[in-house]
């Protein structure tokens, strides 16, 4: 048995270290062997006591670090005390009494909203402490404490703790009343979480005194029972059940899946409490880590508020609220923003205005659309038909509309006989020429602007987006950019299209709107498109589209905590010199011999692996070396995906650079695992 139970006090001086002590001597009378650790102490002797009286042989040291002599709250005793908490080292101290004892009872100091440092309390300390701890909270037994209780129940619940149990308290010879003998009822009927019982009043701390006491009145069986493992009944019911996007679930029945259960900052926890990086932030979504604070208020308050109502004939808040904030964060001229839900959806929107715009303005001609190889713009049919990967167009070739398919440079393979990046420009030249003869058939240009994601991380060198805007005002056809991977400072900027100061008609956002919570999309429209839609009902000029939860206030919600997030920790200054580092860490890849091609834009990187270096040979699909390489990473606890034969690295912005540095490393080690063995 390994456990942690976190105990935590309804309020100061309501009983904790004696219940404690006492639940130590309970579990020792059990056979467990017992270790205990009181992170931060203000004033007393309580770390002390616990070593001596549960005959714990830690130093004194490690069960308690931090140590202020005023009984003050934490972050103001140690600030009087001029010493900073290192959380790393609590997590370093807590990860060793762990490994040493098969039970660690943790003491907080009072309740779970005492500040120990700044914006950091008792509650951020455990759940970053063990996301597999429970609490164990005590309460005094008398008069007001149903709402203590409670309160702490509910906080630790919606802070994602489990509560192991309420254990109560008698601090006092006082009297008993009646709330007294009803309270504890009352607590357990309102709170849905177990009664351990009551510590009587102790007389003496005698160990066989104290156990003699508690024998009747506390039950730790609770505490003991392991939880069964779900893993099994989970893994087969996925096969029974679940169709995983993109997947040969032909081989997908043949394997273990990982089952994520949790998560926090840039790890993600599977059913088993086997911790993960999140190398690819769940697919290009996550930006700040998960369980962030912020974001995750921002939702719990709104759904209490109002969780869901329609944007067709009806407004709400939050979505009112965002569109003024996604409009001031665009480049200027988006001042519509048509919601939906997926990025798929923003581009199917994009298209349908784009293309019913010159219909309602007379233009009717205008028909085309032109995107480029190797796009990917999503998976609904609209998207899916101005996509470039040929593997996914081929398979439903009959069901998509025709385009104008644009050549164009991968950045790594230019065609025999031409140099990059100048024949990125050549392909440029030739979409001018096409423009020129044919723009009056044209509705409209899209591309994913800088990084062709899907593609393999594709990217352009300077100066291509710029021409391609001025191309499309010039000839008058709507620009539209898909940002839904670029957008939200996974390039290092807000929007790619900043890099390069351009002005589109029409932008598409999704993945990172959220912050990886939720899901939202947003079409940001020009007004000079959005007039061409205004007109007398009659004339059907009226934007024909919708989808149910259009503007949903909870994904809303989670979008301006983002936005907020962004600006309070100053996400995209403290994201710069992080991107730095990783460009020095990845300039190690070049060292393997059939790495062929390291791009990185920002965050988002691209490790394309090829048969041969000199002629760029690409190894063939179905040997699966990129799915192999992440399968390899896995083992060392790291998440990734690979684009075919092109290793992906999309962390979070969050992300610190010693973990960035533990990323790359276990890359690293992946990639000439594989390639040694292939
Ligand atoms: C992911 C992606 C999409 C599709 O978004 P979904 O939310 O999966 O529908 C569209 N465009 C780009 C550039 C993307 O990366």
């Amino acid at each position: 048995m390994k456990k942690t139970f976190f105990i935590t006090g309804t309020d100061t001086d309501v009983g904790k270290t004696v219940a404690t002590y006492a639940l130590g001597l309970l579990l020792q009378n059990k056979g467990v062997d017992v270790g205990v650790f009181k992170p931060v102490q203000c004033s007393g002797n309580d770390a002390e006591f616990l070593k001596q009286s549960l005959g714990i042989p830690d130093p004194i040291k490690e069960i308690n670090p931090y140590f202020a002599k005023e009984p003050l709250s934490p972050n103001v005793a140690f600030y009087r005390q001029k010493m900073r908490i290192d959380k790393q080292k609590i997590q370093r101290t807590y990860e060793t009494l762990k490994a040493r004892h098969e039970v660690l009872l943790v003491e907080g100091a009072g309740g779970l909203m005492v500040p120990i440092a700044r914006d950091y309390c008792i509650l951020d300390l455990a759940r970053d402490l063990d996301p597999d701890l429970a609490m164990i909270i005590v309460s005094r037994l008398g008069l007001g404490t149903i709402n203590h209780s409670l309160l702490t129940v509910k906080q630790a619940r919606y802070n994602g703790l489990d509560v192991a149990g309420i254990l109560f308290s008698d601090a006092s010879l006082k009297k008993k009343g009646v709330s007294e003998r009803t309270n504890p009822g009352i607590v357990k009927q309102f709170a849905g979480v177990p009664v351990l019982g009551t510590i009587p009043y102790l007389k003496s701390f005698e160990p066989r005194q104290v156990l003699r006491s508690c024998a009747e009145t506390v039950n730790i069986r609770s505490l003991l029972k392991t939880r069964p493992s779900q893993r099994e009944r989970l893994a087969a019911t996925d096969k029974e059940n679940i169709w995983h996007p993109f997947t040969q679930m032909q081989d997908w029945v043949n394997q273990e899946p990982v089952i994520i259960d949790r998560a926090k900052g840039c790890y993600l926890y599977d059913v088993d409490g086997r911790r993960y990086i999140d190398g690819i932030s769940s697919l290009w979504v996550n930006l700040h880590g998960h369980a962030q604070k912020a974001i995750d208020e921002s939702i719990l308050c709104q759904v209490r508020k109002l969780a869901h109502s329609t944007l067709l004939g009806l407004s709400n808040t939050p979505a009112i609220e965002l569109a003024r904030q996604l409009v001031d964060i665009t480049p200027k001229g988006l001042d519509k923003v048509f919601y939906s839900d997926s990025g798929s959806t923003s581009v199917e929107i994009a298209i349908k205005i784009a293309y019913q715009y010159w219909q309602n303005s007379g233009k009717t001609r205008k028909t085309r659309l032109v995107h480029l190889a190797n796009s990917y713009h999503g998976d609904t049919l609209g998207s899916v038909s101005i996509g470039g990967i040929d593997l996914f167009h081929q398979a439903y070739k009959d069901l998509v509309f025709e385009t104008i398919k644009l050549d164009f440079c991968d950045g790594y393979r230019a065609p025999a006989g031409k140099k990059y990046p100048e024949y990125a420009f050549e392909c440029l030249d030739r979409f001018e020429a096409l423009l020129k003869k044919e723009h009056g058939t044209i509705a409209a240009f899209i591309v994913e602007p800088l990084v062709q994601g899907a593609a393999g991380m594709l990217m352009w060198p300077k100066g291509v987006l710029k021409r391609m805007a001025e191309l499309c005002k010039q000839y008058d056809i709507v620009f539209i950019v898909d940002e839904v991977a670029t957008g939200f400072g996974r390039t290092g900027k807000m929007f790619a299209v900043e890099h390069e100061h351009v002005r589109p008609d029409i932008m598409c956002l999704a993945k990172g709107i959220t912050a990886g919570y939720l899901p939202l999309a947003a079409t940001m429209v020009s007004r000079k498109i959005y007039d061409a839609f205004l007109a007398d009902y009659k004339e059907q000029k009226t934007f024909f589209h919708g989808h149910t939860y259009t503007g949903n206030p909870i994904c809303c919600a989670a979008a301006l905590a983002n936005l907020e997030v962004f600006r309070k920790e100053k996400t995209l200054e403290r994201l710069q010199p992080k991107i730095k580092y990783l460009a020095r860490e990845l300039k190690r890849f070049n060292a393997i011999g059939n790495v062929g091609d390291i791009r990185q834009k920002g965050m988002m990187v691209g490790i394309e692996l090829v048969k041969d270096r000199d002629t760029k040979e690409p190894y063939p699909w179905e040997e699966r070396i990129g799915v192999k390489v992440c399968a390899k990473a896995r083992e060392k606890g790291l998440i990734l995906r690979p684009l075919g034969t092109v290793i992906v690295i999309m962390p979070p912005l969050a992300i610190t650079a010693k973990l960035l540095k533990e990323l790359v490393d276990i890359t690293y080690w992946a990639l000439t695992e594989v390639l040694r063995e292939a």
